[in-house]
């Protein structure tokens, strides 16, 4: 899907949102790439070079409340901005992560999708490295509780 063929379609978005800003167009962006569903720019605030982000258009906080209907628009861009990367970076792979909630780090309240090209022998670290906490439980007891509450809890829109 190019450029050429995006539909604009207006999805709920926050006027006070920084990201929902730039995708109306209020704020100049490095947009590399965009869809019906997501738009993916350059983080102003890159921790190396080619750190994008990829936004839905749909202006919500936190993943779990991403409309249903943007899941795969979102990921199209996710994985067409990683494939990018390693064309024109020389990247050999790529760290895909979203910070998902003000105690995970993130700072604007919309989701987005951070992508950072990686190589071999680029020092950084995989994304087990952000939490290196003592487990309390054992697997069976974390697998029952949250098997429970996944199908008690989740209602995407
Ligand atoms: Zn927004």
């Amino acid at each position: 899907m190019g450029v050429n063929s995006v539909t604009l379609v207006t999805m709920d978005q926050d006027p006070a949102c920084v990201f929902c800003r730039i995708i109306a167009g209020d704020l100049p962006s490095h947009t590399v790439f965009e869809n019906e569903y997501c738009v993916a720019f350059l983080d102003v605030n890159p921790v190396t070079d080619g750190h994008v982000m990829v936004v839905p258009r749909h202006h919500c906080g936190e993943v779990e409340a991403l409309p249903a209907a943007s899941y795969a628009g979102v990921m199209e861009g996710v994985a067409r901005v990683s494939a990018g990367l390693r064309r024109s970076l020389n990247a050999s792979a790529t760290t895909i992560g979203i910070n998902n909630g003000p105690d995970a780090g993130q700072v604007v309240p919309h989701v987005h999708v951070h992508l950072f090209p990686r190589t071999a022998t680029d020092g950084g670290a995989s994304l087990h490295a952000v939490l290196r906490a003592k487990t309390h439980h054992s697997l069976e007891e974390v697998s029952r509780g949250l098997q429970a509450a996944i199908g008690a809890d989740f209602a995407p829109t």
